[in-house]
């Protein structure tokens, strides 16, 4: 298909000052190589994010965010706008993580918000999507993240502004990934799903997998039709784990 992938770390609410040390490691081991192979990114905590950005520029790694709220600015305690991580040196955002969904009962509609907020500042919206086990094994795989995925996506959503990471609940941080086959059909419904809903564009837009992902298993799952990067947690704090993953490609 042609396109690059991406490998993006999230670092979820793990790192303190110590941890920007890491982006030079990291740095050090993302040659020119490898960054004519894929994209790299870390999205750090909210506190990390513009000394992360500042030591990052000029290594080829991206920079991004968590989370944000739908709204450009105003009375909302605690929040961060898509614009500071902008302003912050941030050019993509993770929207609708299930640990968001799940720790601050963020709907679709929600997610579909902030996606839209990250487009009208000019980011990336890295829209996360997946099952819990229970619809696994009840056989609602498809049906639960063909749902998530129309009603998640926003608009003026193109190749260039969108990336959808499938990430199984019950893999998160579990150790526990899906059979590559498993994930080959989920990936290979979400494309035709993009293709419906965006046309020729959602042919382009890149479907991350992430639950579990490491230097272990990351050739096999990245080897899997229309898997077309990772987005990885644990094995994203360090910067040994996190370039065996991205050598994968
Ligand atoms: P994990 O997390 O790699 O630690 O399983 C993945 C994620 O939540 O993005």
């Amino acid at each position: 298909m042609g396109m690059k992938p991406l490998v993006a770390g999230n670092w979820k609410m793990n790192g303190l000052t110590a941890a920007l040390a890491e982006i030079d490691r990291m740095a050090a081991g993302f040659d020119a190589a490898l960054a004519g192979r894929i994209d790299l990114m870390v999205c750090p905590p909210a506190t990390l994010l513009a000394a992360l950005a500042a030591r990052a520029t000029g290594t080829g790694i991206a920079v991004g965010g968590q989370d944000c709220h739908a709204a450009a600015s105003g009375a909302h305690t605690g929040d961060i706008a898509a614009e500071m991580i902008a302003d912050a040196g941030g050019t993509a955002v993770i929207v609708g993580h299930s640990e968001r969904r799940s720790d601050h009962g963020e709907t679709d509609a929600v997610v579909k918000a902030k996606a839209e907020a990250a487009l009208r500042a000019g980011l990336t919206a890295i829209v996360c999507i997946g099952e819990t086990r229970a619809e696994r094994e009840a056989g609602r795989t498809l049906e639960v993240v063909g749902g998530q995925l129309a009603g998640s996506l926003p608009d003026g959503a193109h190749a260039g502004n969108l990336v959808v990471a499938y990430e199984p609940v019950w893999a998160i941080g579990t150790g526990l990934t899906p059979t590559p086959a498993d994930v080959a059909e989920v990936h290979g419904f979400l494309r035709g799903r993009l293709v419906a809903l965006l046309g020729a564009e959602g042919s382009n837009v890149r479907i991350l997998y992430g639950g579990s992902v490491k230097p272990s298993n990351a050739a096999e799952l990245m080897a899997v039709p229309d898997v077309n990067g990772a987005l990885v947690g644990g094995a994203s704090l360090k910067a040994a784990d996190f370039l065996g993953i991205a050598a994968a490609y």
